[in-house]
This record gives C-alpha cells, sequence and structure tokens, in this order.
C-alpha cells in the first residue's frame, strides 16, 4: 500500500501538472508593465517575494503589513530592481477599518487600480484545537474579512479597470488539515465567499477576474519555523511560488494550484477521499507536535 501510494501519487500528479501547466499560455512581463497593483502581507515570505517579481515588470507598488521597517526595507528594494513607483502603508488587517485605509491610499496616489493581491495572514497555532473561539473570531477577521473588505472597497476602480483580484489560499482552504483548524476555516471561508463572487461577476459582466490560489508547504521562513518539525515534506521554493501567482493573476487563471501535486490531491478529494484523508495523516510526524 505505502509503496503503491508513492508511485500513484507522483504518477497522478505529473499527469495533472502537465495539464494545468501546459493550459495558460502567453504570459509576458509586459502584461504587467505599468499597472496598479495593491500587494497585502508584503513584508516577507511569499508576498515579499511577489512585490520583487512586479517591481522587476515594471510595476507601481503599494504594499503593506504591520512591521513599517521591513516594509521599507522592501519598497527600497523594489525601487532598486526597476519599480515604476514603489510605497507602503503600514497597519493590521485586525482592524476591521484598515482595509479601507489601504484601498483609499490606492485610490488617492494612483486614481485607479489594475491588480489586488490578497496574500496576507495572521498568526495561528499549529496544533490540536484547544477549544480558543476568540482566536477563531479574530483570525477571521485577518484572514477572511479583511479580504472581503478590501476587494468590495476596491471594486468600483477594478471595474474601470477591468482588473484582477488574486486570493492566496491554501490545500488547507480544499481539504482539512490536522493541527490548523482555524486556519484552514479562514482558506475554506476564501473559497466560499470568492468562487460565488465569480459566478456573480460572470452573470453580472463584470469584466474583473478572480484568482484563488491553492498552495501547498512553501519555504517561507515563517512556515518552516512553524511545521518542518512535523510535515514530512519538502518545501517547495517561494520565489517561483510567487511567480507562479503573478502570472496566474496576470493571466486571469481562475486557480492556480502550486506545487502542481496539488492538483492531483485535489482530484484525491473527491474521489477517494478516505485515502486522501489517510494519507495527509501519514505526512504527519506527531510525535514531534508537543501539545499546548
Ligand atoms: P508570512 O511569511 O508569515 O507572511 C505573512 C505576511 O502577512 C507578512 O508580511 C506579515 O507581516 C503579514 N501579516 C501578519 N499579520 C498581519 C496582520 N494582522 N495584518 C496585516 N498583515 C499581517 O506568510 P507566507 O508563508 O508568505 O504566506 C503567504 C500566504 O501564502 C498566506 O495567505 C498563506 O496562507 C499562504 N500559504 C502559505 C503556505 C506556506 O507553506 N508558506 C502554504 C499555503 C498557503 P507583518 O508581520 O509585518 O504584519
Amino acid at each position: 500500500m505505502g509503496l503503491l501510494l508513492k508511485i500513484f501519487i507522483p504518477l497522478l500528479g505529473a499527469a495533472l501538472a502537465f495539464y494545468f501547466y501546459s493550459a495558460p499560455p502567453g504570459f509576458s512581463e509586459e502584461m504587467l508593465r505599468g499597472k496598479r497593483v495593491i500587494v497585502t502581507g508584503a513584508s516577507s515570505g511569499i508576498g515579499e517575494q511577489m512585490a520583487y517579481h512586479l517591481a522587476r515588470m515594471e510595476t507601481h507598488l503599494l504594499l503593506t503589513a504591520r512591521t513599517e521597517a521591513k516594509l521599507q526595507k522592501v519598497v527600497e528594494r523594489c525601487l532598486e530592481l526597476g519599480a515604476a513607483s514603489a510605497r507602503y502603508i503600514s497597519g493590521s488587517m485586525e482592524d476591521p477599518s484598515f482595509p479601507e485605509v489601504v484601498v483609499r491610499e490606492a485610490e488617492n496616489t494612483w486614481g485607479g487600480l489594475d491588480m489586488l493581491i490578497l496574500n496576507h495572514i495572521g498568526q495561528s497555532d499549529f496544533n490540536y484545537f484547544d477549544g480558543n473561539v476568540g482566536q477563531i473570531r479574530r483570525i477571521m477577521e485577518t484572514n477572511f474579512l479583511s479580504y472581503v473588505a478590501m476587494t468590495t472597497s476596491a471594486l468600483s476602480m477594478l471595474k474601470e479597470s477591468e482588473g484582477s483580484i488574486v486570493v492566496v489560499s491554501s490545500m488547507a482552504g480544499k481539504t482539512g488539515s490536522p493541527f490548523a483548524a482555524s486556519y484552514s476555516a479562514t482558506k475554506f471561508a476564501l473559497d466560499g465567499f470568492f468562487s460565488s463572487l465569480r459566478h456573480e461577476f460572470v452573470m453580472d459582466k463584470v469584466n474583473v477576474s478572480i484568482t484563488l490560489c491553492i498552495l501547498g508547504y512553501i519555504n517561507t521562513e515563517s512556515a518552516v519555523q512553524a511545521v518542518s518539525h512535523v510535515i514530512r515534506d519538502k518545501p517547495a521554493p517561494k520565489e517561483e511560488c510567487a511567480l507562479e501567482i503573478v502570472k496566474a493573476g496576470a493571466l486571469r487563471q481562475r486557480e492556480l494550484h502550486y506545487p502542481p501535486w496539488v492538483g492531483a490531491v485535489l482530484l484525491l478529494r473527491d474521489i477517494a477521499p478516505e485515502f486522501l484523508d489517510s494519507t495527509i495523516r501519514s505526512n504527519y510526524r506527531v510525535e514531534n507536535l508537543k501539545r499546548t
């Protein structure tokens, strides 16, 4: 059975990777040159890497996160890399008024917006669910409601530019993930909201694309620190991940699966859910998890 799993999943992954990855043709950096882009959670990790790719593509950037000192450095680097312009606004998405403040900053600076990349996440425990409902409320505000609020505030500008919304989610937003119940709930909520909104845009002839990014384990500092002692998989590179997200948004793709084997996992979820569940559990070294 173990051997079967080891062969079956990579084969299925390779077939799906070929299907999904060869599907969207025609990305070129010119598609983004001069575009006005907001990136949230841009002070570190995948958001920071997206900012650098977008800077090389000569976009106008508005970056946001909580830590001003880190944002300052990222903005400086973006300008060195060739961004048409780069600025930041710091604040916490835990504050329900902050999403609108960020969007207003873009409106005052540029008078419009082409791409909204929603990427930030608040801190949540990686452990058995301990019954802390307050923590779920907080993380819902940061990981889900602020995404909805930013989209709502930015929608009139995005309609005018026929722009794009990019929502960074996770495998944990498509299938249950042990030790991440609250995080997973916020990511499932994103899928429900944005996939419904996409239908409405099509029915209402609103030409704003929504790209949902379903990511596996990526080697950002925070993810590696939180889970590497428990998860057996090797993480994928954040630089490549960030580039694939930017490309998927520019191509107005419906969903991005990165790394490509994520597509195989999603297929298994529907055709063999019990099998997928046991495969997921076998990827965890539970003995290394300290209960809090
Ligand atoms: P990260 O390195 O921890 O970056 C998170 C970003 O969000 C930082 O810029 C952080 O900056 C900001 N942030 C945190 N709390 C915030 C708050 N309350 N208000 C505003 N900004 C806040 O995370 P990452 O690994 O790059 O993940 C980026 C995205 O990829 C997330 O949506 C995550 O769910 C998704 N993803 C990641 C992985 C992975 O393995 N890395 C896997 C699947 C999906 P400050 O601390 O300065 O605020």
